[in-house]
């Protein structure tokens, strides 16, 4: 019999009843060191002191209001968007596959309204993630998401991850943009190098193309920087934020600049709840706090303690783990056990992790993760890992 619950998730028997920090307690009452955050969402950890104070204050002004109004909660966290990075303007959703959607409907309304209608397709890369909409399987492309859903969404273009030359044989004059995560998440942890950023902003300029960055996952200061991109120090043209902007209320946004935005006009997009003054307002809060140069570099400061005793932790178990990855607080794990193994042996030390492709474990702490955490967190992944050595050993 088919549960109640839709069963499209492998859960783990594991039911969290309050969280504070980097702290989740279970219904039995055990404490879980949280390196997992629901999946790079609790930006600033459980139960934020200023995230509560935000969300109660305006649950008890205001919930819901239409998109028909003014509603000033938006206004604010949009100003504070733009004033903190490339963007022009800003629409809020609800999640990030709802910004993929705007993202692909924007960049063809762009060339739509340009005169050059017959640029539709994007470039995407293999190994990709952009949510489970009928636009972010397709954007995506893998067959394990794609598999009996039917006719995709035409459009899209993917290459493999890494290869610019493949990016440049694919443009045709039916190219419209060039979409990627500056940090593949669900792919295994993926930074693209610095030079290939600056490269992907060359090949869009000089075509004609528009870039457009998947910041769900690697955004909101996971890398020590407010957007991952800035790092290359270059700019897209259309960016997708989810995740960490909301602090685990559901809220997402699509960046633009005023160019690439330039087709979308009264009454071509809209949402229901997007940008709604609950999560607005807890948008606001988050962004008062990671927005600050103080909070960036402690990001970069406490992640480089986490890497550093991540590699020992390499070192100590070369049978479970052959590298660290990935940049700031968004650290993948590469295995040589099974990732899933390792993940289950972090549950029964008390620390979670979360598994991504390529065999990897992904630690995508909150932010706020202080140093007593990290060695808490070292002490639980050497258990962990010896655990899985002893199993190893007697398999
Ligand atoms: C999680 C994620 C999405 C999808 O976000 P949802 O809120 O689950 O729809 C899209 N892109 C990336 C890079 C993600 O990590």
């Amino acid at each position: 019999m088919i549960p109640s619950v839709l069963p499209t998730y492998n859960r783990a028997p594991l039911s969290f009843v309050k969280g504070e920090g980097a702290w989740l307690t279970e219904a039995d009452g055990r404490r879980f060191l949280d390196l997992g955050a629901g999946i790079a969402v609790n930006a600033l950890g459980h139960a934020h002191p200023a995230l509560v104070n935000a969300l109660t204050e305006q649950a008890h002004a205001l919930w819901h209001v239409s998109n028909l109004y003014q509603i000033p909660q938006q206004q604010a966290l949009a100003d504070m968007l733009v004033e903190h990075t490339f963007a022009d303007t800003v629409f809020f959703t609800n999640s990030g596959t709802e910004a993929c959607e705007l993202a692909v409907k924007m960049a063809r309304k762009h060339f739509h309204d340009k005169g050059q209608p017959e640029r539709v397709e994007i470039i995407t890369f293999d190994g990709s993630f952009h949510g489970r909409s009928s636009a972010g399987i397709a954007a995506a492309g893998s067959e394990k998401m794609t598999k009996g859903f039917g006719p995709l969404l035409p459009g899209f273009v993917h290459v493999k991850f890494g290869d610019l030359d493949a990016v440049t044989t694919a443009i045709t004059d039916r190219t419209a943009a060039i979409l990627i995560e500056p940090v593949q998440g669900e792919g295994g942890i993926r930074p693209v190098p610095d030079a290939d950023m600056k490269t992907l902003r060359r090949i869009c300029d000089e075509n004609g193309l528009l870039l457009i960055l998947d910041e769900v996952q690697c955004g909101v200061g996971r890398t020590g920087r407010l957007f991952a991109h800035e790092w290359a120090g270059i700019t897209p043209d259309i960016m997708m934020v989810a995740k960490g902007i909301g602090g685990g209320f559901p809220l997402g946004a699509v960046l633009a600049t005023e160019n690439a935005a330039s087709g979308m006009t009264a009454g071509t997009h809209g949402s229901t709840y997007g940008g709604n003054p609950l999560g607005c307002a807890v948008g606001c809060a988050v962004m008062e706090q990671v927005a600050t140069p103080a909070f960036l570099e402690g990001v970069s400061r406490k992640a480089g303690l986490l890497r550093q005793k991540l590699e020992g932790l390499v070192a100590d178990h070369p049978e479970v783990f052959e590298e660290v990855r990935g940049m700031g607080l968004m650290l993948g794990l590469k295995c040589k056990a099974t990732n899933t193994d390792v993940v289950g042996a972090g549950y029964d030390n008390l620390v979670i992790t979360v598994p991504a492709a390529d065999n990897v474990i992904r630690l995508l702490p909150p932010l706020t993760l202080t140093e007593d955490d990290i060695a808490e967190a070292l002490i639980r992944l050497d258990k962990a890992a010896t655990q899985v050595e002893k199993q190893l050993a007697t398999a």
